[in-house]
């Protein structure tokens, strides 16, 4: 080998090492919950995702009465998306973990449960909203599965999860636990649910900006901690706060979106449903596309209406 030849291999193995050294780095911050790190103004940002284009196009829905064959995930194989006009926004927007290219490796599943059990010790403290901190009984951080490949957001506790301090354990709770098994034939247990905040907001009211701004990022955790295949999320206020749009659900049913690069749908929440039965018809229509994602069999008849 020629010494320029050794020079320029030596310059490539010391820039792989420093790569290397920088993506630990970079995964090290990230796991120790920096959300985080601002890129230096000289590189021109880049909009990687404008979360609200939908991205994978819509499965076709089962016939009720037939099992569906399991169609190409959509996590799998996502279509190359239309580029989004990039709207202007502040360079210190852009975070090198958005950057193209830097993905930390998923956590093995037998971490999750003490790093959530950490993040769940954070948030039972948390007084940044200083009225819910107040009126709460306690924090309401999730239920279900670690491991989950389904994650179901909603918006936040009401009267009986903030006194169980479990989530979706009332009324419309017990509608999405029928959803799930009866519709879906998933056990609770298996997917994993939490809400845009942790505290019951007074009266139930819905959580405002700031509220939702303060506990966003612990939902953001919990989606990094436990990286499901898919999303679904519950109603307005979650779409509102997670994809960033004031569409109607009507609009934005039906279609699959990215949330941190993860496969997301949207359907009515529960409470919806329970004050608009004739809307079940639609959140099963949801429910349907997102089985044939999952590749589950879709049931015969609609138990999930019944
Ligand atoms: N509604 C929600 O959005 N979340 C709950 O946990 C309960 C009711």
């Amino acid at each position: 080998m020629h010494g320029e030849d050794r020079e320029l291999d030596d310059a490539r193995e010391s820039a792989r090492r420093l790569i290397r050294e920088l993506r630990q780095r970079l995964e090290g911050l990230q796991r120790a919950g920096v959300r985080d790190l601002p890129r230096a103004n000289w590189i021109e940002p880049v909009r990687t995702e404008d979360p609200v284009t939908p991205i994978v196009p819509q499965a076709p829905a089962a016939s009720a009465g037939h099992a569906v064959e399991r169609p190409p995930s959509p996590a799998d194989d996502l279509p190359a998306r239309k580029p989004a006009p990039a709207p202007a926004l502040p360079a210190s927007s852009f975070s090198l973990f958005q950057e193209p290219g830097f993905e930390t490796a998923p956590l093995p599943p037998a971490e999750r449960p003490s790093i959530l059990r950490v993040l769940a010790e954070e948030v039972a403290i948390c007084r940044k909203c200083a009225e819910l901190a107040a009126t709460r009984t306690q924090t309401v951080f999730a239920d279900g599965s670690p491991s989950a490949r389904l994650m179901f957001i909603g918006e936040a506790p009401g009267a009986d999860e903030d006194r169980t301090g479990v989530p979706f354990v009332g009324r419309a709770g017990q509608l999405l636990t029928d959803m799930i098994t009866k519709g879906m034939g998933l056990r609770r247990q298996d997917v994993y649910i939490a809400n845009i905040l942790k505290c019951r907001p007074p009266e139930n009211r819905e959580p405002s900006g700031e509220e939702s701004a303060n506990c966003l990022p612990y939902l953001e955790r919990q989606i990094d901690i436990i990286r499901p295949e898919f999303i679904c999320l519950l109603g307005r206020v979650a779409v509102q706060y997670l994809l960033g749009t004031t569409l109607s659900m009507g609009k934005l049913r039906g279609k699959w979106y990215r949330y941190q690069g993860i496969a997301t749908i949207v359907t009515y929440h529960p409470a919806y449903l329970l004050r608009t039965p004739s809307a079940k018809k639609d959140a099963w229509d949801d429910l349907q596309i997102l089985m044939n994602a999952m590749g589950l069999p879709v049931p015969s008849r609609k138990k999930a209406q019944d």
